[in-house]
């Protein structure tokens, strides 16, 4: 039997209810009658029976016979309507049961669905109030959920939002509403002494340590963080459920920003870092089919030369209303609107254009993100891009950052081969913030590491940064894999960097990255470009010449 909480009312159907009473009561009084009226005619009929019987008297009333017999007929008639009605009645009741659990409870969870949470929290809301209680707000959303899911099953996920929705309740007692809003979002409401919000702190932080234990699923131990939004409101406060359950998500979704795992209070300024974020969003999904993303260019030097060895293309958007933006910004939220296979490839494209007017010695780099590897066409694509630029594949890099080696390995491994097996090179980018296993980089494949720029800045500064880059160049030499540093700044750093061996090198000490005209520019002066580089030669048939100086 699904979990019914005990403050869930009937709220519909007493009008039928009554109409149904109202017809139980009609059919008994018909048998009722029926029964006196037997005892009338029974009365005089059965002695008249008896003495006929005896030889004492002629045989009983032909008539009253009759309406005896007709009296039996409705006695049992009334009987067995009556019997009908009841059963009639009482499965009527249980389908009407059903519909209402079914209309207002999660069918996995059993707890409160997203129709049946707003009415009932008001509820809850004006009893507390009543009583002079306040009442907090929360909104619950398990962290990477969708992971769970992928790798173990859907199987696996229920069974984890079953056992959390089990967790939270024991935690909450029988003091509060628990919904399941979809997916992997909780919502609970529940009253609190005015005045102390303490008393709500204590009880989500129980819940996030209850629900972060491991889950028991078919021999495996699933594990999840849970992330939680909470806005109160005391005695006296208008706002509805809904509107104060909307304040607990837009703190959720703060929490979820500041790294998971953790509870935020709902503050009237995260309504507008929600603006904009939506505006950004907006933008973004404006400015992809605009042109407005532009590969910048940041060069990458042989440091025991001083030679350019290559660029690294980054991405910056050219916004109309915010200016030239970072990719720091714009990157997470593309991935997460599911535009950043759109947006890296078109950069791609222009980068390869841009690219292909450059001496033929120097490389280019491109960032991928860990949402374009999920991808299993991935390489296919890239290499399609390559073949309709006319692009040699040896002088393009693609860069991933170590969190892709948490995601499914098999598939990034298989990635990486079929590009390298087209002569793409590997780099794994920001190496050393991303605690990736030492098995992982010896099973994959990559042809370059390239030591996180953090360190690299604080050389000198940090004794601890210094003992990362020695140990990240020796893991290098161990492994084969040739390093690139980059974030160097200055002199100083870049000296104590050559002391360390002899790789390549990125950062501002060699300039910001720069848009293509401004990089054509420099590439000219160093006599490192190509001439009439600019259509594909597989539309004009030839090979781009060098340029004479
Ligand atoms: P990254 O790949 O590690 O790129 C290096 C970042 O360090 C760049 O920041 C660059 O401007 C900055 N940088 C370079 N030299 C120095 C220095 O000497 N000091 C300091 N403090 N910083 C330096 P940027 O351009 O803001 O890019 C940030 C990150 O955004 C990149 O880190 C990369 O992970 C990502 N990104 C950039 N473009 C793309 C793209 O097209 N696709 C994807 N998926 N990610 C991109
Ligand atoms: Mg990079
Ligand atoms: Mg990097």
């Amino acid at each position: 039997m699904a979990f019914a909480p005990k403050w869930l009312k009937w709220s519909s159907g007493n009008d039928d209810r009554l109409g149904n009473t109202r017809r139980d009561v009609i059919t008994l009084g018909v048998a009722l009658a029926a029964i006196l009226l037997f005892v009338g005619t029974g009365g005089q009929v059965l002695p008249q029976i008896v003495r006929a019987m005896e030889g004492r008297g002629l045989g009983p009333d032909r008539l009253l016979t009759n309406a005896l017999l007709l009296n039996i007929a409705l006695i049992i008639f009334g009987w067995r309507r009556y019997r009908e009605l009841t059963s009639e009645v009482a499965e009527r009741r249980k389908a009407e049961e059903q519909a209402r659990i079914l209309a207002e409870l999660d069918p996995l969870t059993s707890c409160l669905n997203r129709r049946s949470v707003g009415p009932e929290a008001d509820k809850l809301a004006a009893q507390a109030a009543e009583r002079g209680e306040a009442v907090a707000f929360v909104m619950l959303d398990l962290d990477k959920f969708k992971q769970v899911n992928d790798a173990n099953g859907h199987a696996a996920g229920d069974a984890m939002l079953r056992e959390s929705a089990v967790r939270i309740r024991a935690v909450l007692g029988h003091d509060g509403l628990v919904a399941r809003l979809g997916g992997d979002e909780f919502a609970v409401v529940l009253p609190y002494p005015p005045g102390q919000p303490e008393v709500v702190e204590r009880l989500v932080e129980g819940l996030i340590e209850a629900v972060a234990k491991p889950v028991a699923f078919n021999g495996l131990e699933l594990e999840t963080t849970i992330s939680a939004g909470i806005c109160r409101s005391e005695p006296g406060d208008q706002a509805t459920a809904q509107a104060m359950l909307h304040k607990a998500d837009i703190a959720m979704y703060h929490a979820k920003r500041n790294g998971r795992n953790r509870l935020a209070w709902f503050e009237p300024s995260m309504e507008s870092e929600v603006r904009f974020r939506s505006e950004l969003e907006a933008g973004i999904r404006r400015g992809v089919p605009a042109g407005e993303f532009v590969p910048y260019y940041e060069k990458q030097i042989d440091l025991d030369s001083g030679q350019i060895a290559g660029f690294e293309m980054l991405a910056r958007w050219n916004s109309p209303t915010l200016g030239v933006v970072s990719p720091d910004i714009f990157i997470p939220v593309a991935e997460e609107i599911g535009l950043i296979a759109e947006m890296s490839e078109s950069l791609i494209r222009q980068a390869l254009r841009d690219a292909r007017g450059w001496d033929p010695k120097l490389t280019l780099s491109v960032n991928i993100s860990p949402v374009q590897l999920r991808d299993p066409w991935f390489a296919q694509k890239l290499l399609k891009i390559l073949v309709e630029a006319n692009f040699p594949p040896s002088r393009l890099e693609i860069e991933v950052t170590e969190s892709c080696l948490h995601e499914n390995i098999a598939l990034v491994h298989s990635l990486i081969t079929s590009l390298k097996n087209q002569g793409v090179t590997v780099s794994l980018d920001d190496f050393g913030t991303g605690y990736s296993s030492l098995s992982q980089l010896r099973s994959l494949p990559f042809d370059r590491i390239k030591i996180d720029r953090s360190f690299v800045m604080n050389l000198l500064d940090d004794k601890d940064s210094a003992t990362i880059v020695q140990a990240i160049i020796a893991l290098g030499e161990g492994l084969g894999l040739p390093i690139t540093a980059e974030g160097i700044e200055n002199e100083e750093v870049l000296t104590e960097l050559r002391k360390y061996g002899n790789f390549k090198g990125q950062g501002y000490l060699y300039g910001f990255p720069l848009p293509a005209e401004c990089t054509v520019a420099e590439l000219a002066q160093l006599d490192l470009l190509l001439e009439a580089p600019e259509s594909a030669p597989a539309e004009q048939g030839a090979e781009p010449q060098r340029r004479t100086a």
